[in-house]
C-alpha cells in the first residue's frame, strides 16, 4: 500500500522482552589496526585503516559503490583476511582466535536476506538449537506470533514456507533470527537496499531500538541516506581508500 505502515505505531515490546542484553559481553572492543586490503591483480583497496568499535556502538559506514564497504565488514568477522595490519578483538589478533565464537558474537546480516529452509517458525526458533541458547526454552507459538506481529507480519502464518515471503519480510525475519542468537554486534551489509520504504523504516527503527534498549552494537553499511531517530550514530565515510570519521549525531527523538 502507498505510504505503508507508520513506524510510530509499531509495538516492539514483545520482541524486546525476549532479547537479552549480550550476556557475556564479548568482545568489548574490535579494532582495525593499520589494516590494508588488496585483491590479486587489483590496485590496493585501502591501506592503513584504523578504527576502534566499542561493543555498544552504532556505526554507519557510507561510501560509493566499490569503495570496499562490504570488504571492510567481512574483515570484522574474519570472512576476509587483511593483506596488511591486523584485526583485534579485545587487543588480541583474530588470526589466532576462535573464529566460530567471533562469528556468533558478530552476526552478519546480508543485503539479500538469507532464510533457512523450512517454515517461518523454523527460522525464528533456529537460534534455540545452539548450545549457547539451550539453557533457554524455545518460545511457544504465541510468543512467535507476537514477534511476527511486532515486525508487521500479521498476514504471514508461522507455518508458511519462509522462501515464499517477500524480500522485505525475509529481511525482517533474518534480522530477528540473527538477534535471537544473542550477538554482541550486528554486522549489516546494506540491510535495507532491497526493501521498500515501509520495510526500510521498520528495519532502521528496529536496529536503533535494539541498540538503545539492549546495548547491542550495530555496524551498518549503506549507500542510502540514514537519519537516526533515537540512536547516537558514529558516521564513517569510506572513500578513495581512506576511512574518515565524521561527527557523531544523535537522533532528534533521543
Ligand atoms: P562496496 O561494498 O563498497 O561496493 P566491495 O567491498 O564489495 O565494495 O568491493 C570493493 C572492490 O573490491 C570491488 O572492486 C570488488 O570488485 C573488489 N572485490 C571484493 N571482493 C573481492 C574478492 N573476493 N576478490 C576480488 N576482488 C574483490
Ligand atoms: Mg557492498
Amino acid at each position: 500500500a502507498r505510504g505503508g505502515p507508520k513506524v510510530t505505531t509499531i509495538d516492539w515490546t514483545p520482541l524486546l522482552a525476549h532479547l537479552d542484553r549480550p550476556s557475556a559481553l564479548w568482545p568489548k572492543k574490535i579494532e582495525l589496526d593499520d589494516v590494508g586490503l588488496q585483491f590479486e591483480g587489483k590496485p590496493p583497496l585501502f591501506a592503513g585503516l584504523n578504527l576502534t568499535i566499542d561493543s555498544g556502538d552504532f556505526i554507519l559506514i557510507q561510501g560509493p559503490s566499490g569503495s570496499g564497504k562490504s570488504s571492510l565488514l567481512r574483515l570484522l568477522n574474519r570472512l576476509q583476511d587483511p593483506t596488511t595490519g591486523d584485526v583485534l578483538v579485545d587487543g588480541a589478533s583474530t588470526a589466532e582466535g576462535d573464529i566460530t565464537r567471533l562469528r556468533r558474537a558478530l552476526a552478519w546480516v546480508q543485503q539479500t536476506p538469507v532464510v533457512i529452509d523450512g517454515s517461518v517458525a523454523d527460522n525464528l526458533t533456529w537460534a534455540f538449537g545452539f548450545d549457547i541458547a539451550k539453557r533457554k526454552s524455545p518460545p511457544d507459538r504465541e510468543t512467535l506470533r507476537g514477534w511476527l506481529d511486532a515486525v508487521l507480519m500479521e498476514d504471514v502464518a508461522l507455518d508458511d514456507d519462509a522462501s515464499v515471503l517477500s524480500v522485505g519480510q525475509q529481511q525482517r525475519l533474518s534480522i530477528v533470527r540473527a538477534l535471537l542468537t544473542g550477538p554482541t554486534l550486528l554486522l549489516c551489509d546494506e540491510p535495507t537496499s532491497a526493501l521498500d520504504d515501509a520495510s526500510r523504516e521498520i528495519v532502521q527503527d528496529w536496529l536503533e531500538r535494539v541498540n538503545i534498549e539492549k546495548g547491542i552494537g550495530v555496524v551498518m553499511v549503506t549507500h542510502l541516506p540514514f537519519t537516526p531517530r533515537r540512536a547516537r550514530v558514529r558516521r564513517l565515510l569510506l572513500e578513495a581508500g581512506s576511512l574518515i570519521e565524521q561527527q557523531s549525531e544523535r537522533g532528534a527523538e533521543a
